[in-house]
């Protein structure tokens, strides 16, 4: 699981915090700087009776 991955909210890309390696962490691909947090989603099984 690879943890601390971020998506471009432009362009949508998913980046290793690796290749943010410029201080103003800007998109490899686009050149935006907003990012958000990719977390894995995490399904709850609900058991219904
Ligand atoms: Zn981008």
């Amino acid at each position: 699981m690879s943890e601390g991955e971020l998506v471009c909210v432009s362009c949508n890309k998913r980046i290793a915090k690796e290749m943010l390696i410029t201080p103003e962490h800007r998109c490899p691909f686009c050149g935006y700087r907003i990012f958000k947090k990719s977390r894995p989603p995490i399904v709850r099984k609900v058991v219904s009776k």
